[in-house]
């Protein structure tokens, strides 16, 4: 299925793609920063990390045992054994510089930097681990459990090349190259304003015909599984003047500590009365538009001004949840991970389809499902491509109606139905979004 099948959109409306597009506009290029190495775990290096030093940064042992010429082995086995005195003990950690005279042997632990004239290291198992003189029943070839200074990473070559991003083993590489801190693409920050008179914080009791705010906590997670920091604002009224002044006061409000990058609003953006998103913003630097899509056909995206001049990218998100969190993985998720230097797009796989769909004409559809892996087995002779692509299925869950937060929340993927589908049958194969993380 080609992208070009979702880009037209009947009159008036725009397409998912272009909508996804004058998102991903918004956003401005991406910002560096320097952070310890424990905070740079799921960020990407802005820079390429260059071995400064080598690793190991020594000959070291990689056994417990016994450091020797291995010239002076060479003769023993288990009947004919070599006694050799010893003349030092080194611990992992000591750090002065010692030579092996020959005919002698020097007790090493792992880690330990290997003496001056040592070339071989008899573990401590082929020996009868003395510690004045030591029996050897076992010759080593010259090399043997010796690390070589060097050998996982020499000075000057590349350890890290930027854009990788971080892992717990790189975090460990940076540490062991010596470095405590590193320069990353920093977090976005968003600030998510939920509008609603009647809405009440998770906790507090309602009033016949209020509800439980639940976007703006839901929007707030889905950010920061993105890989963005997210902060929540107590949602304003249905109030235009209240709604700016409260907008404007936040921005500000954080631009000393945490400044703000980008604001995701929803609610009051579609048809109705009160709608105050739209009423607000109009004229502001915000468009509203509507998308060729289900759910979250109003949307609105555009960069605001405060009062004060500060000029930030601002997406306004559909009220009904489904909308809201379809939208933010369709329109936000992406350019928002893109400008951290992330990888934006979500898996997406093909999928046998276990049920009819009917999809509304003209309108790309994201119905949710939940998506079962296929038999491992490779398939059958003759299949072309990938067997997993080919075997797996997706049960559609819920209907496509918008305030059935309850579906979402137990499927696994998003079935991504194009404009210009309308009715599908058990057994079709669909695409889907997989999604596999938060
Ligand atoms: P609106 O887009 O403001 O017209 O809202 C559409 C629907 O979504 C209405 O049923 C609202 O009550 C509901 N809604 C809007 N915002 C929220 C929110 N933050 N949490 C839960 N439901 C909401
Ligand atoms: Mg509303």
């Amino acid at each position: 299925m080609s992208a070009h099948r979702h880009t037209h959109a009947g009159p008036g409306f725009r397409s998912v793609d272009d909508h996804i597009a004058t998102v991903a506009a918004l956003f401005g290029p991406p910002r560096v920063i320097t952070v310890p190495i424990a905070d740079a775990l799921g960020r990407a290096l802005a820079i390429d990390v260059i071995a400064a030093v080598a690793l190991p940064g020594f000959d070291n042992s990689a056994m417990d045992g016994y450091a020797v010429r291995s010239v002076d082995v060479v003769q023993a086995t288990a009947a004919t054994s070599v006694r050799l005195p010893v003349a030092q003990d080194i611990p992992a950690g000591r750090t002065d510089v010692l030579t092996l005279l020959p005919g002698t042997a020097h007790r090493i632990m792992t880690g330990a930097p290997l003496p001056l004239g040592a070339d071989a290291v008899v573990p401590v198992e082929a020996t009868d681990a003395g510690t004045d003189t030591v029996t050897i029943r076992e010759s080593v070839p010259a090399g043997a459990s010796v690390r070589r200074a060097g050998s996982d990473i020499e000075v000057g070559e590349p350890a890290l090349p930027a854009g990788t991003v971080v892992t717990p083993p790189a975090i460990g590489l940076l540490a062991a190259l010596g470095h405590a801190q590193v320069e990353v693409i920093a977090p976005l920050h968003a600030v998510v304003l939920s509008t609603g008179s009647e809405l009440v914080a998770p906790g507090q009791p309602l009033a016949h015909g209020q509800i439980h705010e639940s976007n703006g906590a839901m929007l707030c997670a889905a950010l920061q599984s993105a890989g963005a920091m997210a902060s929540l604002v107590h949602f304003v009224p249905d109030d235009v003047e209240q709604f700016r002044t409260r907008l404007d006061a936040i921005i500000d409000g954080h631009a000393a500590s945490t400044p703000v990058d980008l604001i995701i609003t929803s609610g009051g953006v579609s048809a109705g009365a009160y709608e105050v998103v739209k009423d607000a913003l109009t004229g502001h630097g915000v468009d509203f538009v509507k998308v060729a899509m289900q759910p979250g056909k109003p949307q609105g995206s555009g960069h605001y001004t405060t009062v004060s001049g500060t000029s930030l990218p601002i997406v306004t998100l559909p009220g009904n949840p489904v909308s809201a969190q379809v939208s933010f993985e369709v329109f936000v998720r992406g350019p928002l991970r893109a400008t951290m230097g992330l990888p934006a797009r979500r898996r997406r796989t093909l999928a046998t389809l276990t049920d009819a769909l009917h999809s509304p004409a003209g309108t790309r559809q994201f119905r949710r499902g939940v998506l079962r892996a296929g038999p491992a087995n490779p398939g059958r002779p003759g299949q072309h491509s990938d067997p997993d692509n080919h075997t797996a299925t997706v049960v559609p869950i819920g209907p496509p109606s918008s305030h059935h937060l309850r579906y979402l929340a137990s499927s696994n993927a998003l079935i991504d139905i194009p404009a210009d589908v309308v009715d599908l049958a058990a057994g079709d194969e669909v695409e889907v979004i997989v999604l596999d993380q938060p």
